[in-house]
């Protein structure tokens, strides 16, 4: 009776919500999706056409009433990717399932994204969750439960400063979901060599070659903690250790590291979180 009380509430979870607005459970329910094969889409937690059309289809190759709505009857014909429901019990490494695919989405839109968001808590995940714990003030012990998924509910953190574009060209791949991943900054597509700027006031505390993927990386240490990341580069302009003003060059742009072309991949981070630089430009 338990079980069935929850299912239904979090039926309702997701068939209330209001159009535009991101839901975890879609989120889960599109990473659910994609494992059966029926969602090719963005993990992006809207309650689109393409996330009914993959649930309809879902619902009609298991016999289901195709209403497009991922109510008890399909949540339990998911198996393990569609329960438990998120908030019926604390999370921690080692756990798989369609809470711990919410749990991958709340940390990825707040600035702690742990790889593809797959439903199962693994290292990466495990990692992020203990960052966004310490940032949130919270203990970092690595369980995720009514606490954190409390403070999970809050907005997104964004910048309280205002920076200048590092670049003077238009963007290109933004913030947030991309594909079952989560993209933490802004793509500049950009020709190899346009000289990079710095977006503000600061030091530099980083001029280094990444292994993890950003290629030749320079990162800007600016006030209340907040940090500008620009990926990619092909040359360097500065040493960590040099102190900047917004419009000075730190470097040309690139296509090192993780690329596919060249780019400048920028981002700010707020102790430590990611937040959409779009949202903090002048
Ligand atoms: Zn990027």
């Amino acid at each position: 009776m338990r079980r069935l009380g929850i299912a239904l509430v979090c039926a309702l979870g997701v068939l209330a919500t209001p159009a535009g607005a991101v839901s975890g459970n879609v989120a889960a329910l599109q990473v659910a999706l994609r494992a059966t094969g029926d969602y090719r889409g963005t993990v992006d937690g809207l309650a689109g056409p393409g996330t009914r059309a993959a649930t309809t289809a879902f619902q009609r190759r298991h016999h289901l009433a195709a209403d497009g709505i991922a109510g008890p009857a399909t949540r339990r014909t998911l198996g393990r990717r569609g329960r438990p429901a998120w908030g019926s019990r604390a999370l921690h490494a080692g756990m798989r399932g369609w809470d711990v695919a919410v749990l991958q989405f709340q940390l990825a839109r707040h600035g702690f994204p742990s790889g593809p968001l797959d439903g199962g808590f693994g290292p990466r995940a495990d990692a992020a969750l203990r960052r966004f714990q310490a940032w949130a003030g919270l203990g970092a012990d690595g369980i995720a439960g009514a606490a954190t998924m409390g403070r999970l509910r809050a907005a997104p953190p964004r910048s309280p400063l205002r920076f200048y574009r590092p670049v003077p060209a238009a963007v290109g791949d933004r913030f947030g979901p991309r594909g079952a991943t989560f993209h933490p900054g802004l793509d500049f597509p950009i020709a190899s060599g346009t000289p990079v700027a710095a977006a503000g006031r600061g030091c530099v505390i980083r001029a280094s070659y990444d292994p993890g993927g950003y290629g030749n990386l320079v990162v800007i240490q600016h006030r209340l903690g907040v940090t500008t990341w620009y990926g990619h580069l092909s040359r360097f302009a500065v040493r960590a250790g040099r102190c900047v003003t917004g419009g000075d060059r730190i470097g040309l742009s690139g296509s090192t590291g993780y690329s596919t072309g060249p780019h400048l991949h920028f981002e700010i981070r707020v102790r430590g979180a990611a937040v959409d630089p779009l949202g903090a430009f002048l």
